[in-house]
């Protein structure tokens, strides 16, 4: 019986992970569910999986949670804080932890199930884009496995032998990760100027929460997803490639050097990369409708425009100048994309906001965490500075 940490268990994976979990009783049971501050969401999944342990990152909600709980009659131990996180995620009640804290806010805790040897089933791309030598450091240390829950990177770990990283001598030439373009493909930039949030977590295949929507929406979500590949896979920035496929049916593939090119199929559903993750190497039913391809009949596929979205290129060129470029790149993301969501950023210029804080803060090499999440909080520092001079 897995024991399951569910860090971020009120949220888009969060939820689709409980349902895998409820689907299989006898194989896992989710001993650990943590939320931000959504305590009466948090509360629900407690009375109805009942955990060993609650926690509500934000401590001054703690109480209104323990109320909650009691008024249930859940009897689970009660945990608030950052730090709590953190100590679960290493703990003993977890075997096994889904990361699934959304944004930087997931590091520390992505970091500590690493150290302590459990099986990382990793959705927090945000953690491996910002920290990644430093997160295959602690994996190597706590020995235990990392199995990618990012649709894209678990279809090209089912399309590699053995699931295992490996180029040049496995034969694999390149790994193409597919797009689906987002909500905007096909779109020049005169018709992104006045994008609404809610236009942009309209996302047409895959419904997510919204940080991740309008990373899709921007095709930021395909560069982090390129950096996530590039540390998973152990793969240079120019065996990388990008193709727009809209109808998300093709989760990515690996091009061999004799021209096989081997790719994981199904419908737009997480449960199918949660489900693999969680049961790997064994297969276990997801509630995936099966793929019928002939209702599809289309396959299509296309170059990204990196002119238009140019969070894609921002990307790579970061992944390219190497050191802690791309925790610059995405904690101005983050910062930028808080503040088009609050309303107070043109949707274009959240591409503008990034290029900026990464020519001001010339990348230095990743040493340790701390320098890390000094660099990160360096770095949303410039974005709030070119945020308040642009556009306020
Ligand atoms: P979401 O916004 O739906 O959920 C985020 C969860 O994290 C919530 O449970 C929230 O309470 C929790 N949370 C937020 N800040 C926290 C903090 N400081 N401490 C503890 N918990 C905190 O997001 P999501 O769409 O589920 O995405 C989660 C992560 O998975 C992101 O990194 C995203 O990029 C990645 N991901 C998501 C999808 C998807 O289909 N949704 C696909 C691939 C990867
Ligand atoms: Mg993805």
């Amino acid at each position: 019986m897995r024991q399951v940490g569910v860090l971020g268990a009120t949220g888009s994976i969060g939820t689709s992970t409980l349902d895998v979990i409820a689907r299989h009783p006898d194989r896992f049971r989710a001993s650990v569910l943590v939320a931000n501050r959504g305590t009466e969401a948090l509360a629900k999944l407690c009375e109805r999986f009942r955990p060993d342990l609650a926690i509500v990152a934000d401590p001054a909600m703690e109480a209104d949670l323990a109320r909650r709980l009691a008024a249930a009659g859940v009897t689970c131990d009660i945990a608030s804080g950052a730090d709590a996180v953190t100590a679960a995620a290493a703990g003993p009640l977890c075997d096994t932890v889904v990361a699934a804290i959304v944004g930087a806010a997931g590091l520390d805790s992505t970091l500590a199930a690493a150290r302590a040897g459990k099986r990382l089933l990793l959705a927090n791309k945000e953690s491996i884009v910002m920290g990644g030598e430093l997160l295959l450091q602690a994996l190597r240390e706590g020995g235990g496995d990392l199995i990618p829950v990012d649709s894209e990177h678990n279809a090209i770990f089912q399309c590699l032998p053995g699931g295992r990283p490996a180029l040049g001598p496995s034969g694999v030439r390149r790994l193409i990760l597919t797009a689906s373009g987002g909500p905007f493909r096909g779109r020049t930039r005169a018709q992104l100027g006045a994008i609404t949030p809610d236009e942009a977590c309209a996302h047409p295949k895959w419904s997510m929460g919204r940080k991740i929507s309008v990373d899709s929406a921007t095709l930021m979500n395909k560069g982090l997803e390129v950096i996530e590949a590039h540390h998973l896979f152990g793969a240079p920035a120019d065996v990388i490639d990008v193709v727009v496929h809209p109808q998300s049916l093709v989760h990515s593939m690996v091009d061999y050097v004799d021209g096989s090119v081997l790719a994981q199929l199904g419908n737009p559903d997480m449960r199918t990369a949660i489900a693999c993750a969680l049961a790997w190497p064994e297969r276990i039913e997801a509630g995936v409708a099966p793929l019928d391809l002939a209702a599809h009949a289309r396959l299509d596929f296309e170059k990204p425009d990196l002119d238009t979205f140019r969070c894609l290129a921002l990307a790579f060129a970061a992944l390219r100048a190497g050191g802690d470029a791309t925790a610059i790149l995405n904690a101005a993301n983050e910062v930028a994309v808080d503040a088009f969501l609050a309303g107070s950023l043109p949707f274009l210029a959240i591409a503008e906001v990034v290029e900026r804080v990464l020519e001001e803060l010339p990348p230095i090499p990743v040493v340790d965490v701390q320098t890390l999440v000094g660099r990160d909080a360096e770095a949303r520092r410039a974005a709030r500075g070119v945020l308040h001079r642009a556009y306020c």
